[in-house]
């Protein structure tokens, strides 16, 4: 590809991802989520004190030096980098959500027999689709994100969404590409199993409402309060809907550097997976002001090196407990295989 081509290529990435209405980052989804934004923070201060704090609402947008902080321009680099290069590494690298159906599907079929297709209520199987696959993508992101926490190796990767001090809908793309890459099979792993068993129930491929490929669902978190949850709009869902969607505040909680937060509200949309495992904190009505950040973020977390090379080099680094018992043994076991070579044979 020469460069003219690479840059049209560019181009045209990024203008799908701006335009598509499915997109991550479309115009419209950020248009209605900053309309949101601004009318939730307007009705929040006059709730409590009578009338609209503007200044509040220009700080949300505008304040701590937003757009032209180390910390977005670093994002603004990953942004590019997972719009224009990752959907080809991952296509290329990742195991299909589709392979994974019919895997699942031939594998039921084996072993419980074929069901005979329904042949009525296309619609509500429809629907009942939606939700399941849905769910499946919710539980998905929430294991995935619960191990990235958990296991040493993951964690260095996930840290650079961390370390971003700032969160503006841009931190949304502030992703290692493993980390990106691990998503995308924990994904195929979770939406393929799902997928694959309501084919077999239905006999058919499954159909769900859809907006580009995302399902409907998760567009309408995204239209609405998706966005939020990176940025400095501080409104929190508390009572029931505190317990059932996270809010942008139980998001902004999740990046905070207070350990009392740490590992906290890991899910993506739902706080049903937090809930039921433990994890889930009700962000309090009043903004506390958080701090945002990772502890160890090196000397230069969002220069290039910082943002591509040190993380991989971090993770390295984790398994060399792993790697020196391995050597260890290996040493052990050769020690232990010379000595029966070099043994003089009895008679
Ligand atoms: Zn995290
Ligand atoms: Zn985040």
């Amino acid at each position: 590809m020469d460069l003219n081509s690479a840059v049209r290529f560019s181009l045209h990435r990024l203008n799908l991802e701006f335009t598509s209405p499915g997109s991550i980052f479309s115009i419209w989804s950020l248009a209605t989520s900053l309309s949101i934004g601004c009318g939730a923070l307007a009705w929040l201060h006059w709730r409590r004190r009578g009338r609209t704090n503007f200044r509040a609402l220009g700080r949300a947008i505008f304040g701590q030096n937003l757009w032209l902080r180390e910390s977005t321009l670093a994002d603004v680099q990953l942004f590019i980098i997972s719009v224009v290069f990752m959907p080809a590494v991952v296509t290329g690298l990742v195991v299909s959500a589709h392979t994974v159906a019919s895997s699942v599907h031939g594998l039921l079929n084996n072993l419980f027999g074929a069901i005979s297709p329904l042949d009525c209520c296309s619609l509500w199987m429809k629907l009942f689709s939606t939700v399941v696959l849905f769910l499946a993508y919710e539980i998905g992101y929430w294991v995935d994100h619960y191990l990235k926490h958990r296991v040493p190796f993951l964690w260095e990767f996930h840290k650079l969404h961390h370390t971003a001090d700032v969160l503006t809908p841009l931190t949304n793309f502030r992703n290692h590409p493993i980390d990106n890459i691990v998503f995308g099979y924990m994904l195929a792993f979770f939406i393929g199993g799902a997928s694959g068993v309501l084919e077999w129930l239905f006999n058919q491929q499954t159909q769900s409402f859809a907006v580009d490929g995302k399902n409907i669902l998760f567009i309408i978190f995204l239209w609405t309060i998706g966005h939020l949850q990176h940025s400095q709009f501080w409104i929190p869902f508390r009572g029931f809907w505190g317990n059932l969607v996270l809010s942008p505040a139980h998001h902004q909680i999740h990046h905070s550097r207070d350990p009392a937060h740490y590992n906290r509200n890991l899910g993506s949309v739902l706080a049903i997976w937090d809930r039921a495992f433990g994890t889930l904190e009700i962000p309090p009505q009043k903004n506390p002001r958080l701090v945002y950040g990772a502890d160890n973020a090196g000397a230069a977390p969002h220069s290039i090196y910082g943002i591509l090379a040190n993380p991989m080099i971090q993770a390295a680094l984790t398994l060399r407990p792993a790697l020196g018992y391995l050597t260890k043994s290996g040493a052990e076991a050769w020690s232990a295989l010379s000595a029966r070579i070099s043994r003089p044979r009895n008679g």
